[in-house]
């Protein structure tokens, strides 16, 4: 070993670490997928790179995952032929995290085990995850096309620190041993890591090796190892659904989504015809801590003809289905595409609007078929979907079957109502879908603007995201019919008031118009206008906006804004 120094991690990954430690033991197998996840990943970015420079393949194309166990030395190791790294991308990749929003995710931490744990999920394990079982951890690696010389040894214990150091390695790729702690010494035992490897990795798209198991081996007889493959190494979204099984769906998204929770649902579908693709998509059952930061990685996993291109391949979905996690496998694109050259293609823009149909269409059915599954969804994901209307102009109709609102209909807070159901509960003579937008539940639940509608029995939708205002802004109609702020203007109820009802509104108005004068002397430029109202039932007055003023939310915001 040359040139060794001994490094400091960032203060996030010592966060992490900790965390990981002591709140995952429950979970404690998952660090083999993720090692697992990462040599697979190594060897996809190698086989893409060696597209152009097929040199990088050097002696050894055929690319595998070998795991092996040393029961007496209580080690297990994993070892790959992908990519590897140079030394600055091991200190980078294993001594901080770089994804951005890091520190502030991990303020939100508690101390609580069991709620970080879960958080921890939203953030991704990863590589780190290997301290849950090992109390040291070495790696050892080679960039491919890099000299045996450019070797680097990396060794750590998981607390503050690492070591990092030149050695020699002739072949390509990353090798890492876990010294695992003395009570997880079951992971050095070969039965019990294959049934890891089938339960965790049978969907991975490259053979995962172990070494042949004979029964009543000669443990004094040195004999050459032979590799035997575990799993079935052929990529699952080219299998055909019916043999594809929901556990392995469910394995397939732990590795693309780097989750480690079950989607809620999932859609594989094979396009043939004028564009020949394949698609896997999958909603998934948590929001990742940084959906609503900007430069957060978004998209899918592309692939042209099996062969891996790209992370984060944001052109075949609209932002506001940024939550999708999936692959997208052309049989159209050339290998050398790229970002540049996707963003120019039309051909991606027909893609673009037949994956969204197809994710509108998937979020329908869960809608319909598992409600509570859609429930957690609307929790998680929402106040993404609601950006829809605005930017998908064409799919709005079918965005807006799929939001949910709080509603009088409902004794509590819970956004549960969808349009569907409000239009089937609407009262004889009702054209119009009404709602109010507020800040708080609490307060529009018990609006002056209410009461009219509880007299008559007729639904209000209670609207108190910070975006609804400017969502509605952008739903016009649905199913034919008008939506209405009942806060603004004159509130027109149409069919629903009687003759009697209207005239008597005239003769109060008539009775009181001394009265409005009255007021409006007093208010003077406080308000525009005053008005006798049949709004209310057992309030004096009201504040109303003009129908084409500036929404309640919307002026706050400005007003917060200085504006
Ligand atoms: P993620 O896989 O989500 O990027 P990880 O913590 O699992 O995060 O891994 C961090 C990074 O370390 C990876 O992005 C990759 O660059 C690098 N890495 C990890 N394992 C390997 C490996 N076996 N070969 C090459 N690079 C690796
Ligand atoms: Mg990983």
């Amino acid at each position: 070993e040359t040139q060794k120094e001994t490094l400091g991690f960032q203060t996030e990954v010592k966060q992490l670490l900790h965390l990981m430690i002591h709140s995952m033991y429950s979970n404690k197998e998952i660090f083999l997928r993720e090692l697992i996840s990462n040599a697979s990943d190594a060897s996809d970015k190698l086989r893409f790179e060696a597209i152009a420079q097929p040199e990088l393949l050097e002696s050894d194309p055929e690319l595998r995952i070998r795991l092996s166990a040393d029961e007496t030395a209580k080690t297990l190791t994993i070892e790959d032929n992908g990519i590897g790294m140079t030394r600055a991308e091991v200190i980078e990749n294993l001594g901080t995290i770089a994804k951005s929003g890091t520190a502030a995710f991990m303020q939100q931490l508690s101390g609580d085990q069991q709620k970080d744990a879960s958080l921890i999920g939203q953030f991704g394990v990863g590589f780190y995850s290997a301290f849950i079982v090992a109390d040291k951890v070495e790696v050892f690696t080679r960039r491919a096309g890099a000299d045996a010389e450019e070797g680097v040894h990396w060794e750590s214990a998981g607390e503050g620190e690492f070591s990092i150091a030149t050695i020699n390695k002739p072949e390509r790729g990353t090798r890492i041993v876990l010294h695992l702690k003395a009570a997880e010494s079951e992971f050095a035992d070969g039965w019990r890591l294959r049934n890891i490897v089938k339960k965790y990795s049978d969907h991975i798209s490259l053979p995962i090796e172990l070494p042949k198991q004979h029964m009543g081996d000669d443990k004094d007889q040195p004999v050459e190892v032979e590799w035997e493959s575990v799993n079935r190494a052929s990529a699952l979204w080219t299998r055909p659904r019916t043999e594809v099984t929901d556990e392995e769906y469910q394995e397939f998204f732990k590795h693309v989504a780097h989750d480690f929770e079950n989607p809620l649902s999932w859609s594989h579908n094979k396009v043939e015809g004028k564009l020949e693709y394949t698609s896997l998509l999958y909603v998934p059952g948590r929001a990742p801590f940084d959906l609503y930061q900007r430069e957060a990685p978004r998209g899918l996993k592309l692939y042209v003809q099996r062969v891996f291109i790209m992370d984060d391949a944001e052109q075949f979905l609209p932002l506001y289905l940024r939550f999708i996690k999936g692959v997208v496998d052309s049989n159209d694109l050339s290998l050398n595409v790229s970002r540049e050259i996707l963003q120019k293609d039309p051909a991606i823009d027909s893609m673009k609007s037949a994956l969204t149909k197809r994710v509108l269409d998937m979020l329908e059915k869960l809608a319909k078929k598992k409600q509570e599954e859609y429930a957690t969804f609307w929790k998680e994901f929402g106040s993404v979907l609601k950006e829809g209307p605005a930017e998908d102009f064409a799919n709005r109709e079918k965005i807006a079957a799929l939001l949910r609102f709080a509603s009088t209909a409902q004794t509590d807070d819970s956004e549960v109502v969808g349009l569907d159901a409000y239009i089937e509960r609407m009262v004889e003579g009702q054209d119009k879908i009404y709602y109010l937008t507020g800040e708080r539940y609490s307060q529009v639940k018990n609006s002056p603007h209410l009461e009219i509608f509880r007299k008559k029995g007729i639904e209000v939708l209670l609207l108190t995201d910070r975006i609804d205002e400017w969502l509605m802004s952008h739903l016009n109609e649905y199913q034919g019919k008008q939506f209405v702020d009942i806060a603004r203007g004159d509130l027109d109820l149409g069919q629903l008031e009687g003759d009697e009802d209207k005239q008597a509104q005239e003769e109060a108005a008539k009775a009181k118009q001394d009265l409005v004068k009255r007021i409006q002397e007093v208010l003077k430029d406080g308000v525009e206008e005053v008005k006798v109202s049949h709004r209310l039932t057992d309030s004096p007055a009201v504040l109303v906006i003009n129908e084409d003023g500036m929404g309640m939310q919307m002026r706050k915001i400005l007003e917060a804004t200085g504006q």
